[in-house]
């Protein structure tokens, strides 16, 4: 390897090291700080996003890129170089590029103020109380507007801010999709009303936390999470961190109403930590930008398809439900397992969106994508947003949330600064099911192996095809490699279409 190039991942990994301690303090402080801990951990973290930031915007890594021929118009540099360095030059110029536009004083601030925004957000959705969490919600509008600007003035605020999450999407681009997604979901539901409901009712019944963990550490261990390498925490919001290259950590809820909502959860951060735990870089550049996820969309299609397309399968539970009465006690006592797939596959429009079936999920998805673009383009205001929820969620699902803390303040992202996340979460479905539909193509026997209880094939499929690439492609690159063709979002409908077509009769 080129001098230039180990000079390269040397400064890179320092930038890592970075981030990865940054993320150990940010898991911390959303699992076991004490709350007074807050102000001082904020300060910590602004200060180690500075240093990041430092170490990324150093003007050495700019003439380094320069030399290998990398430039913001021909990221990949010299053609002369091998295929993962060019991949390799090109993710770090994207990184490169974003750092030296930001100022150091404005990236402290954003951390700062993400840090606190989360902590009053924990409070104020407690205490269901918008007005608390408003001014901070206003305050990272104004800094996440400056950071757009910053990267580029000549795009529209919520663009720029949609790209650093799924690069290359717009929102012309996104509404299209959705606009069309809409259609299909709304006709969806209206056969499905149409039919007599599911009985869930047993999903409620009480469950002790003692065994929901039992059930939880049985779902990673079956998914092949490696329990060396990562571990299961509790917070109000379930989530997956990077702590280092060998340490994911995944977090749950228990709700001692009931098991689904703890076990689906695990299923969900297990697919993101089976993700991060595939990601293999050649040996020159592990622990650099490469380790990486492609996109978010990407990252969520992995969280969904083991969530949803596995683990809500007739399938799936073949095997193992079984072990799981077993393990749940008197909560699924006289539960048959023709009852139990069709309770956990149960449709009806909810308010609160992590816990939504597959079929209105991504009209949650789009609710909150239409709203941060309204709060970042300036149509809509802070003091108005909770009104604004209550309209559109009325006119996309039909219902009416009786409170803000089941309403717009239900999701911490914003506290977070995830401005243009959100429509991740519905891109993460359709490339789930079209990576699936391709599964079940050049691996015919692969529903069978999960009936046998062996979800081995469809794991290291997706750690060949998806996973072990790291950041080296993009997400369309990905998908058209793995599948053979662009995002298609007919291969979602379809599934949907069949699946429930089975589940509700008609
Ligand atoms: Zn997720």
């Amino acid at each position: 390897m080129r001098p230039e190039i180990e000079r390269l991942v040397v400064l890179d990994r320092e930038q890592t090291l970075v981030s990865h301690i940054e993320s150990v303090l940010s898991w911390d402080m959303e699992t076991y700080m004490p709350p007074k801990a807050v102000e001082e951990r904020a300060e910590q973290l602004a200060f180690l996003e500075g240093l990041a930031h430092a170490k990324l915007a150093n003007p050495e890594m700019g003439r380094l890129l320069e030399g290998l021929g990398s430039t913001p118009a021909n990221p990949m540099g010299l053609e002369s170089l091998r295929p993962e360095e060019r991949s390799y030059l090109r993710a770090l110029r994207l990184a490169y590029d974003r750092a030296t536009r930001l100022p150091a004083e404005l990236v402290t601030e954003l951390a700062r103020s993400t840090a606190l925004a989360q902590a009053a957000w924990v409070e104020a959705r407690a205490a269901n109380d918008f007005a608390a969490f408003a001014p901070h919600l206003k305050g990272l509008i104004g800094l996440y507007r400056r950071k757009a600007a910053c990267l580029a003035p000549e795009r529209p605020a919520y663009d720029v801010l949609l790209d650093l999450y799924e690069p290359g999407a717009t929102e012309e681009s996104l509404a299209e999709v959705f606009r069309a997604l809409r259609k299909d979901l709304v006709a969806l539901l209206g056969k499905i009303a149409s039919r007599p409901q599911v009985d869930d009712s047993f999903l409620h019944r009480p469950c002790p936390e003692s065994r929901q963990a039992a059930i939880c550490a049985w779902a990673m261990e079956t998914l092949g999470f490696d329990q060396a390498r990562g571990r299961l925490d509790t917070t109000a919001h379930p989530f997956t961190s990077t702590l280092g290259t060998d340490d994911i950590r995944i977090t749950t809820h228990y709700h001692p109403e009931g098991l689904a909502s703890s076990l689906f959860s695990t299923l969900h951060e297990t697919g993101h930590a089976l993700y991060e735990l595939g990601i293999e870089p050649p040996a020159a550049f592990r622990r650099t930008r490469l380790s990486e996820a492609s996109s978010m969309g990407i990252h969520e299609s992995q969280s969904r398809l083991w969530e949803n397309i596995v683990g809500r399968s007739a399938a799936f539970w073949e095997a193992h439900y079984g072990k799981l009465r077993d393990l749940a006690g008197p909560a699924l006592e006289g539960v048959d397992l023709d009852s139990f797939v069709r309770a956990i596959n149960k449709v009806e429009p909810s308010l609160i969106r992590i816990e939504a079936d597959e079929v209105t999920y991504c009209l949650h998805v789009i609710l909150r994508f239409e709203l941060e673009s309204d709060l970042l383009s300036g149509r809509l205001d802070v003091e108005g947003l909770p009104a604004a929820w209550r309209a559109k969620m009325a006119e996309l699902l039909g219902l009416a949330p009786p409170d803000d803390a089941s309403g717009c303040l239900q999701d911490i992202h914003w506290a977070c600064g995830y401005f243009g996340y959100f429509p991740s979460y519905a891109l993460g479905n359709l490339y789930a099911s079209q990576l699936w539909d391709r599964m079940k193509e050049v691996l015919p026997n692969v529903e069978f192996s999960l009936s046998q209880g062996d979800p081995g094939p469809v794991r290291e499929w997706l750690r060949e095809r998806i996973h072990r690439p790291g950041s080296a492609l993009l997400p369309g690159e990905l998908v058209e490699k793995a599948t053979g063709k662009a995002l298609d979002p007919a291969h979602f409908v379809a599934y949907l279409n069949e699946k429930y077509a089975r589940i509700y009769g008609f």
